[in-house]
């Protein structure tokens, strides 16, 4: 039979890993697939993902900047995905309904709380930003029953919608970033100022020694974000690259019934 083929669709999208995550996860599992990049047209995403499907796709990951388009395109969203707004993964229903799924908090939670042993329960959680990644995390972070979670934005407005957002949920506050009041047992760094290697104006006090600090982004370098709180004193500080493996294998769950172990396949991607 022919192999299943998927893809992660963003723009630009030649430096994802998602291909190389893919294609570890199928071997390691002996799942008969293929796993590629496309490229959509800024103007032509929703074309794009019907032509994939029409031409006998599995699965899509979605990537900067289309996770707000793949929300409205899908016919139906998994109950995590539904009020993030953003979709992060696509598979089509036998029926035809296209179904959007957001597996970036699940991978976060499970980064942090399995992989690194952090605590998320009864935690005082500092998030960062207020954007479509900050949208996907909410959800699963509260279900974790963290003692509370402020939202820190530049935009106060945008962090004050996602508290009346999520705020039937758990504890959330917003904050601009000047008025925090530390310390955090947890701080996430989900602004795309690390993109830029800058850093939003924090206040002292936010950071103690037990303090984990996770920069949602990752590259080979220290972050603008993990370089800060190292001056601040945090004893662990992590990047996202757990993240992008782990919501990787939780898309790969859903489309494939499987869980691939990821320790190999991270192990891979930062050799240490
Ligand atoms: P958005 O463009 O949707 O949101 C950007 C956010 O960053 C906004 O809250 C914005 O504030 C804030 N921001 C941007 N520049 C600055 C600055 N100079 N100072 C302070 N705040 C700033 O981006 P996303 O939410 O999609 O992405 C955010 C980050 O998360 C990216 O680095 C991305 O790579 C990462 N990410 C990582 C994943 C992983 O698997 N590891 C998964 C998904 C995302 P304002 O509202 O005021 O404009």
């Amino acid at each position: 039979s022919e192999q299943a083929r998927y893809a992660v669709v963003g723009n630009p999208i030649e430096h994802s890993l998602s291909p190389r995550i893919h294609t570890a996860f199928a071997e390691q599992t002996g799942e008969s697939l293929v796993y590629e990049r496309l490229l959509a047209p800024l103007e032509g995403f929703r074309d794009s993902v019907e032509r994939f499907f029409a031409e006998g796709g599995a699965g899509l990951n979605v990537t900067v900047p289309f996770k707000q388009q793949a929300w409205e395109t899908a016919g139906r969203h998994e109950p995590r995905a539904a009020r993030a707004g953003a979709v992060n993964t696509l598979w089509r229903e036998t029926d035809g309904t296209l179904v959007g799924d957001n597996t970036d908090g699940a991978g976060l939670v499970r980064d942090l709380r399995v992989n690194n042993g952090v605590t998320l329960a009864g935690a005082r959680i500092l998030v960062l930003g207020a954007g479509g990644a900050v949208r996907g995390i909410l959800e699963p972070l509260l279900k974790e029953a963290p003692a509370e979670v402020v939202i820190a934005n530049r935009t106060l407005a945008r962090a004050e919608g996602l508290r009346d957002l999520f705020g039937d949920t758990g504890a959330v506050a917003a904050s601009t970033f000047e008025a925090l009041l530390g310390p955090f047992d947890v701080i996430i760094n989900g602004t795309s100022a690390s993109l830029q290697g800058e850093l939003p104006p924090l206040p002292g006090g936010l950071v103690n020694p037990a303090t984990v600090c996770y920069d949602m982004m990752y590259s080979q370098a220290e972050t603008a974000f993990n370089a800060w709180a190292r001056q601040q004193g945090s004893g662990l500080r992590l990047d996202g690259l757990g993240m992008l493996v782990e919501q990787a294998a939780e898309s790969f769950l859903k489309w494939r019934q499987v869980r691939p172990d990821t320790g190999p396949v991270m192990a891979m991607l930062r050799p240490d």
